[in-house]
């Protein structure tokens, strides 16, 4: 099929690594025996949940987990997302982890289902072997920082011209046709096309320049690279084996580049539409086809539904039968709900989940953290926001995540951080805690202003003392 051969623009797809809110989290933190070690791979505390996950682990890995899923149960802020995530990345870097709020499945652009399945395939992945025609002792891979432009010399060196960043790595046996070649290259495809992470290869009889794909890896792995063009000499042992190159691109990922009426660009701004069922079909049967010839492998990533009592009875059931197909990723979802009404019906259920799902799941539950364990966290946060705090507004910080929530005390970080940039200072202190403390209101405090003042707004209905509690 033609439109498959469009394929090869997924490899263009560059992936970002931001600090998100669980950038910090790399793993389950558990030991071989699967216990949970007490601060590991950014995880913090929650012994049992953690125990709970490790296990689901070793049946994900088993092949053992084919039509259940995992529910994560228990009250905000107690790390649920911070466990799937935590599962995903236990499984291997190129384990697809794609995350939703069951609120965002219903738009007025996307039928239910048709949300579902883009977030099901965002969860699948497909690992695709090619063979590269590199021949040997040639320049086999090209990384740079950001897309380097403008007229430069041919010379690699010449890529990084005064006032940009951009890095090259060339891995060669040979560091003259480094040099030469790595420049005709990047000459070759067009300096703007080439990005970080790029496999760029050269095939010596034809002069043909392809790009093969990314190398796949973290983009932070690239900082170790001096700030300079860098050429690295290789063995010519590694340079054979590089020879057949992987691509990890996800199924939504290839429905997208194949669906005529979106275009790759989709991808960025999310703005994919409905993809047409034929459209679908036809990659699976050629995915299909690759696994049987042995190009392709399928790898199930972990599929994450928060708020998951905000899904009705027509997704369930939706759920329910995506479950039994044998390329379905890991489904856990994640409710802070208790007894409530299963949407779309008048029953009432455990967390607004039907029973026939209930009895598919593995439930593991959260509970809140201790002192101890919210002090760790926002260790691990300052460490990732780089942030430097001093031991006594940490302490401040801690008991305001203690009375107030972990999530409340993780966000102060960074805007402490900005008060203390603007009064130039390095570390951040007490004053600065205060100072953002004072400036933004968590949801006790922000509740007890909304009962003073509820007169001045519009439908106070509210009675005293109705909103104690949050
Ligand atoms: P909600 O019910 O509101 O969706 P949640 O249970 O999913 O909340 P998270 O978003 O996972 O809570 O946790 C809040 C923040 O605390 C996140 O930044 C998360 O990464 C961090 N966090 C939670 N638990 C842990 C933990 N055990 N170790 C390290 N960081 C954690």
């Amino acid at each position: 099929m033609a439109e498959l051969k469009r394929l090869s623009e997924s490899r263009d797809l560059t992936r970002i690594e931001r600090i998100g809110a669980h950038s910090h989290i790399r793993g389950l933190g558990l030991d071989s025996s699967l216990e949970a070690r007490d601060a590991s791979e950014g995880m913090v505390g929650q012994l049992h949940a953690r125990r709970g996950a490790g296990l689901i682990l070793q049946l994900i890995r088993q092949g053992k987990i084919a039509g259940r899923a995992v529910l994560l149960a228990g009250q905000p802020g107690t790390g649920k997302t911070a466990l799937a995530m935590g599962i995903a990345k236990s499984l291997g870097a190129e384990t697809p982890f794609a995350s939703v709020a069951a609120s965002e499945l219903f738009s007025l652009d996307l039928s239910k289902t048709e949300a579902l399945t883009q977030a099901f395939r965002r969860a699948i992945g497909v690992r695709i072997k090619e063979e590269a025609e590199i021949i040997e002792g040639e320049v086999v891979e090209i990384s740079i920082d950001r897309p380097l432009s403008g007229a430069g010399a041919a010379a690699p060196s010449g890529a990084t011209a005064p006032g940009k960043t951009g890095r090259l790595t060339l891995k060669t046996t040979d560091m003259e046709t480094a040099y030469e070649l790595g420049g005709k290259m990047i000459e070759a495809l067009g300096r703007e096309k080439v990005q970080s992470g790029d496999v760029i290869a050269l095939d010596k009889a034809s002069g043909k320049v392809t790009k093969l794909g990314r190398s796949i890896g973290r983009s932070r792995d690239y900082d170790a690279v001096g700030a300079h063009t860098k050429f690295v000499k290789c063995p010519e042992g590694e340079l054979q084996k590089r020879k057949e190159v992987v691509h990890c691109v996800t199924l939504h990922e290839i429905d997208v580049i194949n669906s005529r009426t979106q275009g790759f660009l989709a991808l960025f701004t999310g703005d994919t539409g409905e993809i047409r069922a034929e459209v679908r079909e036809q990659i699976d049967t050629k995915v299909a086809e690759w696994r049987e010839e042995g190009k392709a492998e399928i790898v199930p990533g972990v599929l994450f539904i928060d708020e998951v009592h905000m899904l009705d009875i027509e997704c369930f059931s939706f759920l329910n039968r995506a479950l039994e197909n044998d390329m379905a990723p890991i489904l856990v979802i994640a409710t802070n709900r208790g007894i409530t009404s299963i949407r779309g019906t008048n029953y009432r259920s455990p967390h607004g989940i039907p029973p026939d799902f209930l009895d598919r799941l593995l439930i593991i539950t959260t509970q809140p953290y201790t002192e101890d364990d919210i002090r760790k966290i926002l260790d691990i946060r300052c460490d990732e926001e780089d942030v430097e705090m001093s031991a006594d507004a940490k302490a401040l910080l801690t008991k305001i995540g203690v009375e107030t929530s972990l999530r409340y005390a993780i966000n102060l970080i960074t805007s402490a951080a900005l008060a203390c940039q603007k009064r130039k200072g390095k570390v951040v202190e007490m004053d600065d805690i205060s100072r953002v403390y004072g400036l933004f209101l968590d949801v006790k405090r922000s509740t007890q202003y909304l009962m003073e003042y509820q007169s001045q707004y519009m439908f106070h209905e509210v009675a005293a003392g109705e909103a104690d509690g949050d």
